[in-house]
């Protein structure tokens, strides 16, 4: 059975058209299907579509969450919950087309655990987003030591052991796009073109896209923190030449003025030096504060799957 994991966040204006064109395809599969809808705190009608889905066809299931989680802990409650031996992570805008499936599970039958979908064309996104984007992943492959594919989202295909490759990792901070590399395995991708949003606005705020950039680069680098370290040598070192200056200058070259300027810089410098370090170091504990309180990922409201909890 394949399971089709749809996180959603207020899309009542595109799921309509975008489950037509996911249901036209999943006709086409011989596999069982399920799909499971995730309401993650949806503000608008969302729901009331899931539900409406879900009385209609019994291979359709959904949870709603007690409150607005963020996108991958949605799809992680959606992977906890899939009894499928293949599991498909997809946006439920219509920006993933439902026809790369097919040619997902063809690459599948070859072998591979892992098939992603990378973007060659991304349509209709600002270029502001398209240009982040393109610098926080450069960035991300410099500074970690696993190979996290460019141009990719969520949007894939795996199969079970990488499923329970996933549950082996609890940690809070989601970036399954990293913790799926991470697990290593065969993995390959095809291309495919990104489309617009059928309706309605991206759920992915700047605030919620630095989030999940940070979670991504804390939980795969510790390169910030030693970047720290390192900027700290640096400045002790400077302030050594300095101290030894001084000195010559003091004693040797008899000149000294009452040095304004060079104190103010250096007390601006260091401090903002310290204060960056500590701001690094603190970005790591409140992770660390977040896994050691243990709190659940998400909690369920509502949902027509029969939970063993
Ligand atoms: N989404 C979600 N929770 C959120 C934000 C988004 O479940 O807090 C869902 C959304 O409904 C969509 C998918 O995650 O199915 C991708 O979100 P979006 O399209 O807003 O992101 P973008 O494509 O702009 O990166
Ligand atoms: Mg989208």
């Amino acid at each position: 059975m394949i399971s089709i994991i749809l996180p959603i966040y207020n899309e009542q204006d595109g799921l309509a058209s975008f489950m037509r064109s996911l249901e036209s395809e999943l006709t086409k599969l011989k596999e069982d299907v399920e799909v499971i809808f995730i309401n993650d705190g949806s503000t608008d009608d969302s729901l009331v579509l899931v539900k409406n889905y879900c009385d209609s066809n019994n291979r359709y299931k959904y949870l709603d969450l007690s409150r607005n989680f963020g996108h991958q802990i949605a799809v992680t409650a959606g992977i906890d919950h899939a009894l499928g031996d293949k599991i498909v992570l997809m946006d439920a805008d219509g920006q993933d087309p439902p026809s790369v499936i097919p040619e997902m599970l063809a690459k599948m039958e070859e072998g591979y655990d892992v098939v992603y979908a990378k973007r060659i064309k991304r349509q209709e996104e600002s270029l502001l987003k398209k240009m982040t984007a393109s610098f926080f992943y450069k960035l991300l492959n410099k500074i970690t030591s696993i190979e996290i594919p460019v141009d990719t989202g969520d949007f894939r295909i795996m199969n079970r052991k990488i499923v329970e490759g996933l549950k082996k990792m609890p940690e809070k901070q989601r970036y399954l796009r990293g913790q799926i590399a991470w697990l290593g395995y065969k993995q390959t991708s095809v291309s495919y073109e990104r489309h617009g949003r059928n309706a309605g606005t991206t759920g992915y705020t700047y605030r919620k896209m630095i989030h999940l950039a940070l979670d991504a680069i804390t939980s795969f680098s510790n390169l910030p923190l030693r970047l720290a370290t390192i900027s700290g040598f640096v400045c002790a070192l400077i302030g050594f030449l300095l101290i030894l200056y001084t000195l010559y200058s003091r004693f040797i070259l008899q000149v000294y003025e009452p040095g304004w300027s060079s104190l103010m810089i250096t007390i601006v410098f260091l401090g903002g030096i310290q204060l960056m370090g500590i701001g690094i170091i603190g970005e790591y504990i409140s992770r660390i504060n977040d896994n050691v309180k243990n709190r659940p990922l998400y909690l369920i409201a509502e949902t027509n799957i029969t939970l063993n909890a």
